[in-house]
This record gives structure tokens, C-alpha cells and sequence, in this order.
């Protein structure tokens, strides 16, 4: 059985129901930063999820990061269970960019899609067009409710919307820690190999499942594990051309 048939067996999922899911093909060279890789499973939705929370301050019903999971095989001798993160595939032919009437969505030269929220007019048209769900409109509701519901905003809380600020009526995303990295670029630091220039996720994840790096740099070990093994990305099909691929093992 390949992955292939294993995302077939849970239809209900729009991200992963579309057989073909995956293809193995290398990225032009028009992406320089950019790439998550999965090795495993067990375990790793809470620790992602934490990770974004703890590094952007994300209101409760706010995640950055989906944990999809299904079953792999036929028999029940065979079957196991397969767990998938789902994170902004980071476009090339972002689908939620091409729909932004505003420009509030751009495509970085080095293929980080962003999002300038003063510029996003709230239409939640990328919402509506990511194929992997992978947006959320901060509505009035997603930014007043806390983690402790009746007490108000701990401090924690507080501060945490102080230092990563979110706006309400505007459209989200996980951003591949920008900050981190170009903080890190600015001193000189390798992004995927100097911690303080590298995703959070990537730094934090306890089995070492994520890699991030540079694809046009055919040295990184980015690029040497998509040469190496098995890579594929979710739903090349729709032509969106992700920047994140998944390594099976
Ligand atoms: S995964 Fe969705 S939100 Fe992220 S770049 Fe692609 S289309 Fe846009
Ligand atoms: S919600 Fe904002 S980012 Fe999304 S399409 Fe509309 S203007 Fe662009």
C-alpha cells in the first residue's frame, strides 16, 4: 500500500480525499526559502499546535498548524495509522494570492507567501480559495475570546497581544516564522541550520520531523532528502505548487 491509498480511505477530508495527492517533482528555481518535511507521527499535533500558539500568541480557535490522520492498508493486519500535518504550503501559485483583491497577499522572491494586514480589506476570499484550509478571518468573536472563558484576558494573554499583535477582520496564516528569519538573515545566519534564523516548529519538534532550508541550494538538507527519498507534496493537481513536501520513511 502506498500513501496514496491512505489518504483515500478518509473521503470526508477535502485536503487529502483527491487521489492523485503527491507527486515527486523538484520545485523551479524560483523558491529559495522553504520547506517542512514529515517523517512521523505520533504525537505531533499538540506539540506543533503549542508551538504556534507559544511563538505568535494565537487566540484559542486559532491554528497555524491541522493535524489530519487516516488509516493506511487494506487488511486489518496491515492497517496502521497515518497522521499528516497540514501547515500554508507556501504557494508558488498561491491560489489564496491570485484571489486577493487588495494585495494584502504577495509571494516574497524568496517564495514565502505573506500576508500585510493593513492592506487586507477582510473579504476572505483566500479563505475560501486555499485548497488546504489553511487561512482564518480574525472575526470579532475569534479575538475576544481567551483561554480562561468568563475571566478576561490573563496576563499572559495580554502580553502576548502586545508582542505579536493580530488584527480583527483580517486573514491569517502561518508565515514560516518571518520575523525569525529574516532577524537571522540580518545577522548573517543560515535559515534551517542556525537555530535563531529557523521556524519555530522546526527548532521545537521532538523527533526531529520537520527540515527547513533552501531548495535552490542543492547542498542543504532540504535538498538532499527530497533527492534521496521519497518527496511529495499535497495536491500538485491543482497547480498551486507548494513549498512543502512530505518524506515517507
Ligand atoms: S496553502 Fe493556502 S494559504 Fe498557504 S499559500 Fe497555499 S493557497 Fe495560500
Ligand atoms: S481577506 Fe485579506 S488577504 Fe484574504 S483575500 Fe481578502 S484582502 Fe486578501
Amino acid at each position: 500500500m502506498t500513501f496514496f491509498q491512505q489518504v483515500e480511505l478518509i473521503p470526508e477530508d477535502p485536503i487529502l480525499s483527491i487521489p492523485p495527492l503527491f507527486a515527486a517533482d523538484r520545485h523551479p528555481n524560483k523558491v529559495n526559502l522553504g520547506v517542512g518535511a514529515y517523517r512521523d507521527a505520533e504525537g505531533h499535533p499538540l506539540v506543533l499546535t503549542s508551538v504556534h500558539k507559544a511563538e505568535h500568541h494565537l487566540p484559542p480557535d486559532v491554528f497555524w498548524g491541522r493535524g489530519v490522520t487516516g488509516e493506511l492498508g487494506t487488511y486489518s493486519t496491515q492497517v496502521r495509522k497515518q497522521f499528516v500535518p497540514v501547515l500554508c504550503n507556501h504557494c508558488q501559485e498561491a491560489a489564496c494570492e491570485k484571489v486577493c483583491p487588495s494585495g494584502a497577499t504577495e509571494i516574497r522572491e524568496d517564495g514565502m507567501v505573506l500576508v500585510d494586514y493593513d492592506k487586507c480589506v477582510g473579504c476572505r476570499y483566500c479563505v475560501i480559495a486555499c485548497p488546504y484550509q489553511r487561512r482564518t478571518f480574525l472575526s470579532k468573536d475569534i479575538m475576544r475570546k481567551g483561554y480562561y472563558p468568563g475571566q478576561g484576558f490573563s496576563e499572559l494573554e495580554l502580553i502576548g497581544q502586545r508582542l505579536y499583535p493580530l488584527q480583527e477582520g483580517t486573514a491569517v496564516k502561518c508565515t514560516f516564522c518571518v520575523e525569525r528569519i529574516d532577524a537571522g538573515l540580518e545577522k548573517g545566519l543560515k535559515p534551517g541550520t542556525d537555530r535563531e534564523a529557523t521556524p519555530s516548529c522546526v527548532n521545537e519538534c521532538v523527533s526531529k520531523a520537520r527540515t527547513f532550508g533552501d531548495l535552490d541550494d542543492p547542498e542543504s538538507e532540504i535538498s538532499r532528502l527530497i533527492r534521496t527519498r521519497k518527496a511529495i507534496r499535497l495536491h500538485p493537481e491543482l497547480g498551486t505548487d507548494p513549498s512543502v513536501y512530505y518524506i515517507q520513511y
